[in-house]
């Protein structure tokens, strides 16, 4: 596979996207964790949310100044979502979101279906500046879907808001959660992104950790059954992956794989062969065109990503649970560029394992995350990542050697 990556001639657009600032300086995107506030218990929930805020929660003013030193950070300044918890139980939650407009950030939301989740909500949202909102849809039926979240009804009540957003003049993103329990529910949640008009699709592997603990995660071969449909899916939908950044590693495999089968180029499972039908079929019952795929982001953990909780400890990412200081200490900025932990996972020759030694490892690196949640080590190898090494050179976004 690499001789044949390596004589290919070099592609016009590269498969994985590179972000144009350096990763060292700023991040690309900003998580806020708002609040651990929601009414919900979904059982992959990382905040272990409570139905209360905590009393020590950043505070409108702290919130403030969260947001002036992400826009400190300069041009191009990071993207930044409000998540939580549900940011909805902050009642300042407009005044936060204007202000990060005003100080020219670009300004998403990840709320909970709830009942706060009106249509004047979003519409309030929309008008002081939030430009996309993630929602959750965890299976294809709500029997699946809430089952997640804890509490019935909250399927039924996903699709409207989903609506809602979309015709407020928002992105939606609609993120998915795969598990052993819904993996075969794939093909029906595509439907439902594909109905719901939705602009990207999120799909996020599970990390052992919060409520996720719980959960049967995917084996490694069937995570790999996943990544690759969800290139054939890229065909025809914007999707990007969530701790899965192997997805960039089989991107690029299957490009330099060309035309070429990729059940038997890969030696793909069961799970691939299932869901390639059931996408025919989808694709048959829709009018969906063959598209460029959107190339999936190259930032990682503490590497264009920075996670920040809801009493401003500051993390490489929301499921990786090893402060590298706290907004009460220290800014933004500096925790960012000096932490110890955040300048390891930007260097991808302190990788352990399989991860250490791998030709993707520039671009991909595992999920650092995930690799903490099964091992305690957070540059030990990824877990859920069956590739074997071929000991050959480090390779670049185009899969050449860099
Ligand atoms: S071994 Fe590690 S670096 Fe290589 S593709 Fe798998 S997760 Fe990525």
């Amino acid at each position: 596979m690499m001789e044949r990556t390596q004589r290919m001639a070099r592609p016009q657009r590269t498969a994985i996207r590179e972000v144009r600032q350096d990763v060292n300086v700023r991040p690309f995107l900003v998580i806020w964790e708002a609040t651990r506030a929601c009414q919900l218990v979904c059982q992959h929930c990382r905040a272990d949310s409570q139905s209360e805020a905590h009393p020590l929660q950043l505070s409108t003013e702290e919130g403030k100044r969260l947001l002036d030193d992400i826009a400190s950070f300069g041009a191009p300044s990071p993207m930044v979502v409000i998540s939580g918890g549900d940011p909805f139980e902050r009642t300042d939650l407009t005044e936060l979101i204007a202000h990060g407009k005003q100080v020219g950030l670009s300004m998403a939301l990840a709320p909970s279906v709830t009942a706060k989740a009106t249509r004047a909500a979003f519409a309030a949202a929309a008008d002081a500046g939030v430009k996309a909102v993630s929602i959750s849809l965890d299976g294809a039926s709500p029997a699946t879907h809430d089952g997640f979240r804890g509490i019935d009804g909250v399927y039924d009540a996903t699709l409207p808001v989903c609506h809602d957003i979309v015709d407020l003049g928002m992105r939606l993103q609609i993120n998915t959660t795969v598990t052993a329990g819904n993996v075969h529910e794939l093909p029906g949640i595509l439907r439902q992104v594909i109905s719901l008009r939705s602009f990207l699709w999120s799909v996020f592997l599970l990390v052992p950790t919060g409520r996720g603990d719980a959960l049967a995660a995917l084996p490694p071969d069937e995570v790999e059954d996943v990544l690759h449909w969800l290139v054939d899916v890229s065909h025809h939908l914007a999707v990007k992956t969530t701790e899965a950044p192997h997805f960039r590693r089989v991107v690029l495999q299957r490009r330099a794989a060309g035309d070429a089968d990729p059940v038997t180029t890969f030696g793909l499972g069961d799970t691939y062969k299932r869901l390639r039908a059931a996408l025919d079929e989808v694709l048959a019952d829709n009018d969906l065109p063959t598209r460029t795929p959107r190339p999936p982001l190259d930032i990682n953990a503490g590497r264009g990503f920075v996670f920040i909780d809801h009493i401003g400890g500051v993390y490489p990412s929301g499921f990786l649970p090893i402060p590298g200081g706290s907004l009460r200490e220290r800014s933004l900025p500096e925790i960012y560029r000096e932490a110890p932990l955040f300048r390891q996972l930007r260097d991808a020759s302190q990788l352990g394992g399989r991860c250490g030694v791998c030709e993707f490892r520039s671009i991909c690196g595992g999920s650092r995350s995930r690799a903490y949640g099964v091992t305690g080590d957070p540059l030990a190898e990824e877990p859920f990542c069956s590739y074997q090494p071929s000991g050959g050179p480090v390779l670049d976004a185009e899969g050449m050697p860099a």
